[in-house]
Protein backbone atom coordinates (compact mmCIF):
# COMPACT_ATOMS: atom_id res chain seq x y z
CA UNK A 1 0.00 0.00 0.00
CA UNK A 2 1.43 3.81 -1.01
CA UNK A 3 2.04 5.35 2.05
CA UNK A 4 0.16 8.70 2.70
CA UNK A 5 1.82 11.88 1.62
CA UNK A 6 0.44 13.54 4.36
CA UNK A 7 -0.77 12.30 7.83
CA UNK A 8 -4.04 14.38 8.09
CA UNK A 9 -3.72 16.75 11.80
CA UNK A 10 -7.44 16.90 12.20
CA UNK A 11 -8.39 13.31 11.03
CA UNK A 12 -11.35 13.29 12.84
CA UNK A 13 -12.90 16.59 11.36
CA UNK A 14 -15.09 17.44 8.15
CA UNK A 15 -16.24 20.43 6.44
CA UNK A 16 -17.33 22.96 8.66
CA UNK A 17 -21.48 22.40 9.31
CA UNK A 18 -21.77 25.70 8.04
CA UNK A 19 -20.57 25.41 4.73
CA UNK A 20 -21.81 21.75 4.67
CA UNK A 21 -26.00 23.29 5.10
CA UNK A 22 -25.51 25.78 3.21
CA UNK A 23 -24.49 23.90 0.06
CA UNK A 24 -27.26 21.74 1.56
CA UNK A 25 -29.51 24.00 1.22
CA UNK A 26 -28.38 25.92 -2.57
CA UNK A 27 -28.95 22.28 -4.05
CA UNK A 28 -32.68 22.04 -2.81
CA UNK A 29 -33.11 25.74 -2.90
CA UNK A 30 -34.40 26.22 0.91
CA UNK A 31 -34.10 29.08 2.69
CA UNK A 32 -30.56 29.02 4.62
CA UNK A 33 -31.60 29.67 8.52
CA UNK A 34 -28.52 27.42 8.81
CA UNK A 35 -25.32 29.69 8.48
CA UNK A 36 -25.42 32.70 10.81
CA UNK A 37 -25.40 35.55 8.20
CA UNK A 38 -27.87 38.27 7.26
CA UNK A 39 -29.80 38.36 4.27
CA UNK A 40 -29.75 42.25 4.79
CA UNK A 41 -26.75 44.34 3.74
CA UNK A 42 -24.27 46.82 5.43
CA UNK A 43 -25.79 50.39 6.60
CA UNK A 44 -25.22 52.30 3.81
CA UNK A 45 -23.13 55.15 4.98
CA UNK A 46 -20.68 51.89 5.65
CA UNK A 47 -20.46 50.98 2.01
CA UNK A 48 -20.66 54.68 0.81
CA UNK A 49 -16.91 54.67 2.60
CA UNK A 50 -15.95 51.92 1.59
CA UNK A 51 -16.18 52.80 -1.63
CA UNK A 52 -14.74 56.78 -0.87
CA UNK A 53 -11.73 54.89 0.12
CA UNK A 54 -11.57 52.33 -2.68
CA UNK A 55 -11.49 55.61 -5.00
CA UNK A 56 -8.91 57.55 -2.70
CA UNK A 57 -5.07 57.46 -3.70
CA UNK A 58 -2.92 56.35 -0.86
CA UNK A 59 -5.42 54.48 0.61
CA UNK A 60 -4.57 51.08 -1.35
CA UNK A 61 -1.51 49.73 0.41
CA UNK A 62 -0.92 47.60 3.77
CA UNK A 63 -2.38 48.94 6.67
CA UNK A 64 0.10 49.41 9.57
CA UNK A 65 0.63 45.50 11.45
CA UNK A 66 -1.56 46.21 14.45
CA UNK A 67 -4.58 48.11 12.34
CA UNK A 68 -4.91 51.59 11.32
CA UNK A 69 -4.46 54.12 14.66
CA UNK A 70 -7.74 56.03 13.34
CA UNK A 71 -9.65 52.78 13.78
CA UNK A 72 -7.99 51.53 16.96
CA UNK A 73 -8.93 54.71 18.31
CA UNK A 74 -12.58 54.79 17.43
CA UNK A 75 -12.49 51.50 19.10
CA UNK A 76 -11.13 52.43 22.22
CA UNK A 77 -13.81 55.43 22.74
CA UNK A 78 -16.51 53.00 21.91
CA UNK A 79 -15.23 50.80 24.47
CA UNK A 80 -14.76 53.13 26.95
CA UNK A 81 -18.55 54.43 26.36
CA UNK A 82 -20.70 51.41 25.89
CA UNK A 83 -19.08 49.56 28.71
CA UNK A 84 -17.98 52.56 31.15
CA UNK A 85 -14.48 51.40 31.58
CA UNK A 86 -11.34 53.15 30.88
CA UNK A 87 -10.43 53.14 27.81
CA UNK A 88 -7.94 50.77 26.41
CA UNK A 89 -4.85 52.20 25.17
CA UNK A 90 -5.08 52.27 20.97
CA UNK A 91 -1.58 51.98 20.38
CA UNK A 92 -0.92 48.77 22.57
CA UNK A 93 -4.22 47.45 23.72
CA UNK A 94 -6.16 47.01 20.41
CA UNK A 95 -5.50 44.60 17.29
CA UNK A 96 -7.39 44.86 13.89
CA UNK A 97 -7.69 40.97 12.62
CA UNK A 98 -9.34 39.11 9.87
CA UNK A 99 -12.15 38.74 11.86
CA UNK A 100 -12.77 37.33 15.08
CA UNK A 101 -11.60 34.01 13.77
CA UNK A 102 -8.12 35.13 13.01
CA UNK A 103 -8.31 36.94 16.53
CA UNK A 104 -9.26 33.40 18.05
CA UNK A 105 -6.69 31.62 15.85
CA UNK A 106 -4.16 33.92 16.91
CA UNK A 107 -4.59 34.07 20.60
CA UNK A 108 -4.93 30.36 20.70
CA UNK A 109 -1.20 30.08 18.88
CA UNK A 110 0.30 32.30 20.63
CA UNK A 111 -0.96 31.18 24.47
CA UNK A 112 -1.32 27.30 24.31
CA UNK A 113 1.92 25.29 23.96
CA UNK A 114 1.56 21.03 23.73
CA UNK A 115 -0.40 19.92 26.49
CA UNK A 116 -1.61 22.46 27.69
CA UNK A 117 -5.74 22.36 28.52
CA UNK A 118 -7.86 24.97 27.40
CA UNK A 119 -11.46 24.68 28.77
CA UNK A 120 -14.35 25.03 26.82
CA UNK A 121 -18.00 24.86 27.69
CA UNK A 122 -20.42 22.79 25.04
CA UNK A 123 -21.91 23.22 22.70
CA UNK A 124 -19.50 25.26 21.23
CA UNK A 125 -18.45 27.41 17.97
CA UNK A 126 -16.78 24.62 15.58
CA UNK A 127 -13.31 26.05 15.39
CA UNK A 128 -12.57 26.51 19.38
CA UNK A 129 -11.69 22.86 19.87
CA UNK A 130 -9.56 22.09 16.40
CA UNK A 131 -7.96 25.46 16.38
CA UNK A 132 -6.63 24.21 20.18
CA UNK A 133 -5.80 20.92 18.90
CA UNK A 134 -3.79 22.84 16.36
CA UNK A 135 -0.97 24.24 18.71
CA UNK A 136 -1.38 20.87 20.58
CA UNK A 137 -3.22 21.95 22.88
CA UNK A 138 -5.72 19.86 24.71
CA UNK A 139 -9.59 21.07 24.95
CA UNK A 140 -11.22 19.75 28.14
CA UNK A 141 -15.43 20.28 27.70
CA UNK A 142 -17.01 21.29 30.49
CA UNK A 143 -20.58 20.66 29.03
CA UNK A 144 -24.16 22.95 29.64
CA UNK A 145 -27.22 22.27 30.16
CA UNK A 146 -30.52 22.60 27.90
CA UNK A 147 -32.60 24.46 28.05
CA UNK A 148 -31.04 27.74 29.55
CA UNK A 149 -27.19 26.28 28.96
CA UNK A 150 -25.90 28.56 31.83
CA UNK A 151 -22.45 27.39 32.70
CA UNK A 152 -22.42 25.44 36.10
CA UNK A 153 -19.88 27.00 37.72
CA UNK A 154 -18.79 24.16 40.06
CA UNK A 155 -18.23 21.68 36.98
CA UNK A 156 -16.07 24.51 35.71
CA UNK A 157 -13.83 24.55 39.10
CA UNK A 158 -13.71 20.88 38.94
CA UNK A 159 -12.23 21.05 35.58
CA UNK A 160 -9.62 23.81 36.37
CA UNK A 161 -6.29 21.78 36.80
CA UNK A 162 -2.70 23.46 37.01
CA UNK A 163 -2.14 22.51 33.14
CA UNK A 164 -5.26 24.78 32.77
CA UNK A 165 -3.98 27.44 30.13
CA UNK A 166 -6.88 29.45 28.77
CA UNK A 167 -10.74 29.48 29.74
CA UNK A 168 -12.52 29.96 26.54
CA UNK A 169 -16.02 31.79 26.73
CA UNK A 170 -18.44 32.76 24.64
CA UNK A 171 -21.52 35.64 25.08
CA UNK A 172 -23.74 35.98 23.93
CA UNK A 173 -23.15 32.66 23.01
CA UNK A 174 -23.17 30.85 19.59
CA UNK A 175 -25.22 28.38 19.70
CA UNK A 176 -27.54 29.11 23.11
CA UNK A 177 -28.53 32.09 23.08
CA UNK A 178 -27.25 32.22 26.56
CA UNK A 179 -25.80 35.37 27.91
CA UNK A 180 -22.94 35.51 30.94
CA UNK A 181 -23.98 38.08 33.78
CA UNK A 182 -21.66 40.15 35.75
CA UNK A 183 -22.49 37.64 38.76
CA UNK A 184 -20.46 35.12 36.56
CA UNK A 185 -17.90 36.87 35.42
CA UNK A 186 -17.09 37.54 39.55
CA UNK A 187 -17.45 33.99 40.05
CA UNK A 188 -14.74 33.16 37.15
CA UNK A 189 -12.60 35.65 38.90
CA UNK A 190 -12.77 34.11 41.97
CA UNK A 191 -11.91 30.89 40.54
CA UNK A 192 -9.18 31.98 38.33
CA UNK A 193 -7.33 34.05 40.66
CA UNK A 194 -5.48 31.39 42.45
CA UNK A 195 -4.02 30.13 38.81
CA UNK A 196 -2.26 31.04 36.31
CA UNK A 197 -4.97 30.61 33.61
CA UNK A 198 -5.86 33.67 30.77
CA UNK A 199 -9.09 33.89 29.66
CA UNK A 200 -10.50 34.28 25.69
CA UNK A 201 -13.70 36.06 25.62
CA UNK A 202 -15.36 35.45 22.31
CA UNK A 203 -18.37 38.63 22.47
CA UNK A 204 -18.72 38.97 18.73
CA UNK A 205 -22.73 39.16 19.52
CA UNK A 206 -21.64 41.91 21.77
CA UNK A 207 -24.77 44.28 20.55
CA UNK A 208 -27.45 41.87 20.52
CA UNK A 209 -28.88 41.13 24.26
CA UNK A 210 -32.39 41.13 24.71
CA UNK A 211 -35.13 42.26 27.34
CA UNK A 212 -33.18 45.31 28.55
CA UNK A 213 -30.52 43.62 29.70
CA UNK A 214 -26.98 45.40 29.10
CA UNK A 215 -24.51 42.90 27.41
CA UNK A 216 -21.98 42.18 30.08
CA UNK A 217 -18.55 42.37 28.89
CA UNK A 218 -15.32 40.92 30.35
CA UNK A 219 -13.60 43.95 30.09
CA UNK A 220 -16.28 45.16 33.01
CA UNK A 221 -14.16 43.34 35.73
CA UNK A 222 -11.05 45.19 36.48
CA UNK A 223 -9.34 41.83 37.78
CA UNK A 224 -10.82 39.73 34.55
CA UNK A 225 -9.58 42.20 31.96
CA UNK A 226 -5.75 42.08 33.24
CA UNK A 227 -5.56 38.48 32.31
CA UNK A 228 -8.23 38.43 28.78
CA UNK A 229 -8.51 38.94 25.28
CA UNK A 230 -11.83 40.04 24.46
CA UNK A 231 -12.79 39.70 20.83
CA UNK A 232 -15.46 41.33 18.95
CA UNK A 233 -16.48 41.43 15.36
CA UNK A 234 -17.97 44.46 12.61
CA UNK A 235 -19.14 41.18 11.00
CA UNK A 236 -21.64 41.07 13.62
CA UNK A 237 -22.21 44.53 14.08
CA UNK A 238 -22.49 46.35 10.58
CA UNK A 239 -24.23 43.27 8.92
CA UNK A 240 -20.88 42.56 6.93
CA UNK A 241 -19.71 39.30 7.60
CA UNK A 242 -18.50 39.09 4.54
CA UNK A 243 -15.81 42.08 5.32
CA UNK A 244 -13.79 39.89 7.78
CA UNK A 245 -12.78 42.31 10.13
CA UNK A 246 -13.03 42.06 13.81
CA UNK A 247 -10.48 42.71 16.71
CA UNK A 248 -9.03 42.22 20.27
CA UNK A 249 -8.80 44.26 23.27
CA UNK A 250 -5.92 42.45 25.80
CA UNK A 251 -3.56 44.01 28.32
CA UNK A 252 -0.27 45.49 26.41
CA UNK A 253 1.42 42.41 27.19
CA UNK A 254 -1.07 39.77 26.12
CA UNK A 255 -1.86 41.99 22.88
CA UNK A 256 1.88 42.12 22.20
CA UNK A 257 2.13 38.21 22.03
CA UNK A 258 -1.20 38.21 19.78
CA UNK A 259 0.69 40.68 17.21
CA UNK A 260 4.01 38.30 17.04
CA UNK A 261 1.81 35.70 15.64
CA UNK A 262 -0.79 37.68 13.86
CA UNK A 263 1.82 39.48 11.70
CA UNK A 264 2.94 36.21 10.33
CA UNK A 265 -0.84 34.52 9.80
CA UNK A 266 -1.85 37.66 8.00
CA UNK A 267 0.34 40.29 9.02
CA UNK A 268 -2.54 43.50 8.53
CA UNK A 269 -6.48 43.94 7.65
CA UNK A 270 -7.68 45.32 4.23
CA UNK A 271 -6.99 49.23 4.61
CA UNK A 272 -10.33 50.47 2.65
CA UNK A 273 -11.93 48.45 4.42
CA UNK A 274 -10.31 49.84 8.19
CA UNK A 275 -10.80 53.45 7.12
CA UNK A 276 -14.88 53.04 6.61
CA UNK A 277 -15.59 51.65 9.76
CA UNK A 278 -13.47 54.21 11.62
CA UNK A 279 -15.55 56.82 9.53
CA UNK A 280 -18.59 55.62 10.47
CA UNK A 281 -17.93 53.85 14.23
CA UNK A 282 -18.66 57.10 16.11
CA UNK A 283 -22.19 57.09 15.04
CA UNK A 284 -23.03 55.30 18.07
CA UNK A 285 -26.76 54.85 16.53
CA UNK A 286 -26.07 52.29 14.42
CA UNK A 287 -24.88 49.70 17.49
CA UNK A 288 -27.04 51.43 20.03
CA UNK A 289 -29.69 50.40 17.88
CA UNK A 290 -29.14 47.01 17.10
CA UNK A 291 -30.92 45.35 20.38
CA UNK A 292 -34.24 46.43 19.64
CA UNK A 293 -33.82 45.42 15.95
CA UNK A 294 -32.68 41.81 16.59
CA UNK A 295 -35.27 41.47 19.60
CA UNK A 296 -37.90 42.27 16.92
CA UNK A 297 -36.44 39.54 14.82
CA UNK A 298 -36.18 37.22 17.52
CA UNK A 299 -39.89 37.70 19.26
CA UNK A 300 -41.19 37.79 15.55
CA UNK A 301 -40.27 34.77 14.57
CA UNK A 302 -40.29 33.13 17.83
CA UNK A 303 -44.50 34.06 17.64
CA UNK A 304 -44.26 32.46 14.15
CA UNK A 305 -43.18 29.23 14.69
CA UNK A 306 -46.15 29.04 17.60
CA UNK A 307 -48.25 25.94 17.25
CA UNK A 308 -45.36 24.46 14.67
CA UNK A 309 -44.38 21.55 17.35
CA UNK A 310 -41.32 23.02 17.69
CA UNK A 311 -40.25 23.45 21.21
CA UNK A 312 -38.44 27.02 21.77
CA UNK A 313 -35.76 27.15 23.76
CA UNK A 314 -35.01 30.62 25.43
CA UNK A 315 -32.75 33.25 23.42
CA UNK A 316 -31.31 36.20 25.55
CA UNK A 317 -29.08 37.34 23.11
CA UNK A 318 -27.61 36.52 19.61
CA UNK A 319 -29.20 36.05 16.75
CA UNK A 320 -29.92 32.47 16.84
CA UNK A 321 -33.31 30.55 17.88
CA UNK A 322 -32.46 26.85 18.93
CA UNK A 323 -35.59 24.72 18.86
CA UNK A 324 -36.54 20.84 20.21
CA UNK A 325 -38.29 18.79 17.49
CA UNK A 326 -39.17 15.54 19.64
CA UNK A 327 -42.87 16.52 19.11
CA UNK A 328 -42.49 16.18 15.11
CA UNK A 329 -39.87 13.50 14.62
CA UNK A 330 -39.42 11.34 18.22
CA UNK A 331 -36.83 8.81 16.62
CA UNK A 332 -34.95 10.90 14.61
CA UNK A 333 -30.93 11.91 15.27
CA UNK A 334 -30.48 15.68 14.67
CA UNK A 335 -28.60 15.92 11.88
CA UNK A 336 -31.07 13.22 9.78
CA UNK A 337 -33.68 15.79 10.68
CA UNK A 338 -31.99 19.19 9.89
CA UNK A 339 -31.16 17.51 6.24
CA UNK A 340 -34.84 16.47 6.07
CA UNK A 341 -36.28 19.84 7.36
CA UNK A 342 -33.67 21.55 4.86
CA UNK A 343 -34.88 18.92 1.69
CA UNK A 344 -38.33 18.26 2.62
CA UNK A 345 -39.44 21.39 4.21
CA UNK A 346 -37.39 23.90 2.46
CA UNK A 347 -36.14 25.38 5.90
CA UNK A 348 -32.03 24.76 6.30
CA UNK A 349 -31.09 24.73 9.77
CA UNK A 350 -27.83 23.47 11.76
CA UNK A 351 -28.01 20.21 13.68
CA UNK A 352 -27.01 21.18 17.49
CA UNK A 353 -24.43 18.14 17.42
CA UNK A 354 -22.11 19.89 15.28
CA UNK A 355 -21.47 21.94 18.40
CA UNK A 356 -20.04 19.09 20.57
CA UNK A 357 -16.62 17.16 20.31
CA UNK A 358 -18.66 14.11 20.42
CA UNK A 359 -21.35 14.76 18.13
CA UNK A 360 -23.20 14.66 21.26
CA UNK A 361 -27.18 14.54 20.33
CA UNK A 362 -29.91 16.14 22.38
CA UNK A 363 -32.54 16.52 19.39
CA UNK A 364 -32.01 20.38 18.68
CA UNK A 365 -31.50 22.48 15.70
CA UNK A 366 -30.45 26.27 15.69
CA UNK A 367 -31.93 28.79 13.14
CA UNK A 368 -30.33 31.89 12.29
CA UNK A 369 -32.71 34.93 12.78
CA UNK A 370 -30.95 37.81 11.27
CA UNK A 371 -33.10 38.04 8.31
CA UNK A 372 -35.76 39.90 6.37
CA UNK A 373 -39.26 39.69 8.07
CA UNK A 374 -40.47 38.26 4.44
CA UNK A 375 -37.18 35.74 4.92
CA UNK A 376 -38.62 35.07 8.10
CA UNK A 377 -42.69 34.61 7.43
CA UNK A 378 -41.67 32.71 4.19
CA UNK A 379 -39.40 29.92 6.39
CA UNK A 380 -42.11 30.07 8.95
CA UNK A 381 -44.71 29.15 6.16
CA UNK A 382 -42.86 26.03 4.72
CA UNK A 383 -42.51 24.93 8.59
CA UNK A 384 -46.17 24.92 9.57
CA UNK A 385 -46.82 22.71 7.15
CA UNK A 386 -44.69 20.02 8.58
N1 LIG B 1 -17.14 33.44 17.24
C1 LIG B 1 -18.45 33.15 17.18
C2 LIG B 1 -19.16 32.68 18.40
C3 LIG B 1 -19.14 33.28 15.98
O1 LIG B 1 -20.42 32.96 15.91
C4 LIG B 1 -18.45 33.76 14.86
C5 LIG B 1 -19.25 33.99 13.62
N2 LIG B 1 -18.87 33.38 12.53
C6 LIG B 1 -17.09 34.02 14.96
C7 LIG B 1 -16.47 33.86 16.18
C8 LIG B 1 -16.26 34.46 13.81
O2 LIG B 1 -16.41 35.81 13.52
P1 LIG B 1 -15.86 36.46 12.16
O3 LIG B 1 -16.92 36.23 11.15
O4 LIG B 1 -15.66 37.89 12.52
O5 LIG B 1 -14.60 35.78 11.82
N1 LIG C 1 -20.76 32.14 12.88
C1 LIG C 1 -21.65 31.68 11.87
C2 LIG C 1 -22.53 30.60 12.42
O1 LIG C 1 -22.43 30.20 13.55
C3 LIG C 1 -21.01 31.17 10.62
C4 LIG C 1 -19.55 31.25 10.50
C5 LIG C 1 -19.03 30.45 9.36
O2 LIG C 1 -19.74 30.11 8.44
N2 LIG C 1 -17.80 30.10 9.45
O3 LIG C 1 -23.37 30.15 11.71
Amino acid sequence: MPLPLLDSKLPDVGTSIFSVMTQLAQECGAINLAQGFPDYDPPLPLREALARHILTDGHQQYAPMPGLPRLREAISQKTARVYGVPAPDPATEITITSGATEALYAVLAAVVRPHDEVLILEPAYDLYGPAVRLQGGVPVYVSLAPPTFQPDWNRVAAALTPRTRLVLLNTPHNPTGAVLTPADWATLADLLRPTRALLLSDEVYEHMVFDGAPHASALQHPELRERAFVLSSFGKTYHATGWKVGYCVAPAALSAELRRVHQFVTFSVSTPTQHALADVLPDTSLYDSLPAFYQQKRDLFRELLTGTGFELLPVAGGYFQVVGYRALAPQEDDVSFARRLTREAGVAVVPLSAFYHNGHDHQLVRFCFAKQEATLRAAAARLRQL
